[in-house]
């Protein structure tokens, strides 16, 4: 293919849209420090999440990072994870003094096992932090029976599941907290862009305290905080783009239903199923190569589709565990479903104005 195909393409309002929105600016030089979009930004997000409270931040890193400092465990504490899921996840964790602990995922969805969990707690076990992978809702209602038994605060990395909705309920609405990624990538942006939601009003002014340097008034500082503020420029993108993205939704339906329609029952390719009850946002299309099952290797599949110019991902390859900074450092445990599922994933491009012509030149250069 001459054009290349990125696995992603970050969606635009248009140019107009954008500068009318940005023009009160010019009036007001109040560019960040929780100004008025921030503040409108806040409220519309709240609605659409369907969520209690909610802090907006500068990007999901920090979302999570300010989510896990808000609910003040113990220093030394261990944390509870999932190895497959994007560095972010676990630099939150180490960066705020604690240890993660590793836990296998399972087959059926490659969110984070519950039923292997409850043997990893130790007394110094003091939160999980599952993750929502490509928008597959984690069994929450085990973990949240878990989190009550040992007394655990659960917080969640939505990262991958803006929009989604579980019976109805938004996910934005599951654990003590859950974090959200408005990155330039992923299926709602702000360009660069997060937020924390949560049930506790408390946490409101915690985390505003946070994400402000733990600023008080003009001369008293209260605890350690950082900057993690969101500027009104961000706002100003994500206010419109979340005036479009129910047909930004829609749109990548489409191609994940042509995706779904060409690969379906392809020996070796293992597609996810749909969640039952749960309202995808279509944010990512992952295939597992099995190679005892199919002519290629996952590998395979990825340099020939580059050498055609399209740009898939191994995501998540390595698992976070098996990073430099990471690997050997922490609790050895059986990760055999992460390691298999890390080996063979292959994430397609998906964004919304990709045209189906293209989903059947990739589709035909993966059986080919
Ligand atoms: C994108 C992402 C993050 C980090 O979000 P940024 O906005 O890029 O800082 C964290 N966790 C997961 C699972 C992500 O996909």
């Amino acid at each position: 293919m001459s054009e290349k195909i990125l696995v992603t393409r970050s969606s635009m309002p248009s140019f107009e849209e954008y500068a009318e929105m940005i023009k009160p600016l010019w009036e007001s030089h109040w560019l960040t420090n929780m100004g008025q979009l921030h503040k409108e930004f806040e409220k519309s997000l709240k609605e659409y999440l369907g969520v209690d409270g909610i802090s907006l931040m500068v990007n999901g890193h920090m979302s999570l990072e300010m989510a896990l400092t808000a609910m003040k465990l113990p220093e030394g504490s261990e944390v509870i994870t999932t190895p497959f899921t994007f560095i972010s996840t676990t630099h939150a964790i180490v960066r705020n003094g604690f240890k993660p602990v590793f836990c296998d995922i399972k087959m059926s969805d490659y969110t984070i096992d519950e039923n292997k969990m409850e043997a990893l707690v130790t007394e110094k076990t003091a939160a999980i932090l599952p993750v929502h992978v490509y928008g597959q809702i984690c069994a929450v209602d085990q973990i949240r029976q878990i989190a009550d038994k040992y007394n655990l605060k659960v917080i969640y990395d939505a990262a991958h599941a803006f929009g989604v909705t579980c019976d109805g309920k938004g996910v934005g609405c599951f654990g003590d907290a859950s974090t959200f990624s408005f990155h330039a990538t992923k299926v709602f942006h702000s360009i660069e862009g997060g937020a924390v939601t949560f049930h506790n009003p408390d946490l409101y002014r915690t985390l505003y305290n946070l994400k402000n340097f733990g600023i008080r008034s003009e001369e008293v500082v209260a605890e350690v905080g950082a900057n993690a503020k969101m500027n009104e420029f961000s706002a100003a993108m994500g206010i419109c783009n979340l005036r479009h993205i129910e047909q930004e939704i829609a749109k990548r339906r489409k191609v994940v239903e042509k995706y779904r329609e060409l690969l379906r029952g392809q020996e070796g390719i293992r597609l996810l199923d749909e969640q039952e009850g749960v309202k995808s946002n279509y944010a990512y299309f992952p295939i597992l190569i099995d190679e005892t099952r199919f002519p290629k290797t996952r590998n395979q599949v990825y340099t020939e589709l580059r050498e055609q110019n399209i740009f898939a991902r191994k995501y998540f390859y390595p698992l976070t565990s098996d990073q430099a900074c990471f690997r050997n450092r922490y609790r050895d445990v059986d990760l055999t479903n992460a390691r298999y599922v890390s080996d063979r994933i292959l994430v397609l491009p998906l964004y919304a104005d990709l045209e189906l012509e293209n989903v059947e030149k990739i589709v035909e250069c993966i059986l080919r």
